[in-house]
């Protein structure tokens, strides 16, 4: 078994403290361990990346993209070594983590290029004898910290934009996925990033949080994680008035209208809703589908999930993985037992898969599903499709947005006018049109209501990590 180290001013270090084992979910192995660090090894970490803001924060753009885009070719070189790593860590099919190491390098790529379109402005002067600019700041030392579902895309799509906007950054991965970081780390190693600019630290999440939290050189705090420490964090940083990017929970609808195209419908859930066993953020967690499409979209949808492979991620055709962890698999029993104690049919699946002594759940498809259910209410994590019929575009639309998440939505009609009209009713920050994987690199990612504050991706997600100066300049 491996163990790693974090990465702090340069330098590996942490071997010689208690150790946070990290177990594979396919099968309970031990995977390899990084050390247990807490405030001690933070505050140093801050100390290093303030220490590094000074000389980092005056490079150029393009000083910057250079070593972005070294990093990026390091991690297209590396494909199988982390998706194997990653599928062992965290159990998702081996396909899927190769295709997060891609969508995880082309942030790298997409920001290394953004940085150096971060424009000022000059603004028209009310005055003759005054000129008016706007001018751009890096915000200043970056904490970054990240889920297990996605350990690789969710820590590039912070870090891109804020090494290119000139900012320093702390790192905190999830302590179920941390090893894919340290890999990532020793590529930021390889690419030459100047010692402290990039840091890495394992271990106490409440204590390494507060840390963050409570010291003022950190300016800015980046968070991908569950709505509850997403609150704990809003709460945390009030203190010292800390600028936060929340990307958080989401409970997702996909609504299927009666003029669909049944196979792109089907197609699209399937995409959107057994994706890393479904455990991401915006798979599609509940699904209406109109009343004049429903038989044939539960028949075909069904026979398509009885086809789903379950298995340890690292064999070549499996579909769905395991689930993270013991509480993840308990979540998913709980709601399906409600929803089954209040009515609903499972169509199939709908219980544990005991295999080896990993965490699995049978995909699953449950109807006769209503908004008393638990799984109608909540983000699942599991591959758990519930199906409600509905009678009405305006009845879907009102269950959709009858929750306070916010982050992603799916509707598959193929009326255009349908589909406009639909999306301006819905209260997501991201709306899939006959499309159920709608991410990409160049394009704003985030959540209204409780899914969060911000936008990553895009050229909101490096304005995420800039100030802007006002400079009013007197000419006498
Ligand atoms: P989580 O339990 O909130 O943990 C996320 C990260 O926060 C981990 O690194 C965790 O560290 C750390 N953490 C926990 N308590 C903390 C505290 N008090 N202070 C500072 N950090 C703390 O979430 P998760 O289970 O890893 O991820 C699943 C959730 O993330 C789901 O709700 C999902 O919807 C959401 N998500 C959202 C997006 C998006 O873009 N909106 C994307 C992916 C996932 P430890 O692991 O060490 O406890």
């Amino acid at each position: 078994m491996d163990k790693y180290s974090m990465y702090i001013n340069g330098k590996w270090i942490g071997r010689d403290l208690e150790e946070l084992v990290v177990h594979n979910p396919a099968n309970g192995d031990r995977v390899g361990s990084v050390p247990f660090g807490g405030e001690a090894e933070t505050t140093e970490a801050i100390d290093a990346a303030h220490e590094a803001f000074q000389t980092w924060s005056q490079t150029t753009p393009y000083e910057r993209a250079g070593y972005l885009k070294k990093l990026n070719e390091l991690i297209l070189d590396h494909v199988e070594e982390l998706a194997q790593l990653m599928t062992i860590e965290m159990g998702k099919p081996i396909n899927e983590s190769r295709g997060e190491v891609k969508y995880g390098a082309s942030f790298i790529e997409w920001f290394a290029e953004e940085g150096k379109r971060v424009y000022g402005e000059t603004v028209p002067s009310h005055a003759t004898n005054k000129r008016l600019q706007v001018w751009k700041k890096p915000v200043g030392v970056v904490a970054a910290i990240t889920p297990w579902n996605f350990p690789m895309a969710m820590l590039t799509r912070k870090m891109g934009p804020a090494l290119a906007a000139g900012c320093t950054v702390v790192i905190k991965p999830s302590s179920d996925s941390p090893i894919t970081a340290v890999k990532l780390v020793e590529l930021c190693e390889q690419a030459g990033f100047p010692k402290g600019v990039v840091n890495l630290v394992t271990g106490s999440s409440s204590e390494i949080g507060k840390t963050i939290m409570s010291d003022g050189r950190v300016r800015k705090v980046t968070f991908t994680g569950s709505t509850d420490v997403g609150k704990t964090l809003i709460t945390q940083s009030a203190h010292q008035v800390k600028r936060l990017s929340l990307e958080l929970g989401g409970h997702a609808p996909l609504l299927v209208l009666d003029d669909a195209d049944v196979d792109v419908a089907v197609q699209g859930v399937m995409a959107s809703k057994f994706r890393n066993a479904g455990q991401t953020c915006i798979c599609a967690n509940r699904i209406y589908v109109q009343a004049g499409i429903y038989d044939e979209f539960v028949e075909k949808f069904t026979a398509s999930v009885r086809e789903l492979k379950v298995g340890n991620g690292l064999v070549e055709n499996v579909n769905i993985g395991p689930l993270i962890n013991q509480a993840g698999l308990d979540k998913v029993n709980v709601q399906v037992k409600d929803a089954i104690e209040k009515g609903a049919t499972v169509a199939v699946g709908g219980e544990e898969l005991l295999k080896e002594n990993g965490v699995f759940y049978k995909p699953t498809v449950m109807t006769d599903v209503d908004q008393s259910m638990l799984m109608m209410q909540d983000e699942t994590f599991g591959p758990v499709a519930p199906i409600q019929k509905v009678e009405s575009e305006a009845e879907a639309i009102a269950l959709a947005n009858n929750t306070t998440y916010g982050l992603a939505a799916y509707v598959f009609t193929e009326s255009v006018a349908r589909g406009t009209r639909v999306i301006e009713q819905l209260n997501f920050g991201i709306v899939g049109w006959n499309d159920g994987a709608p991410s990409a690199a160049q394009v704003p990612f985030g959540g209204m209501k409780e899914s969060g504050i911000g936008r990553e991706g895009g050229h909101e997600g490096i304005a995420a990590f800039v100030e802007s100066q006002y400079v009013s300049i007197g000419l006498d």
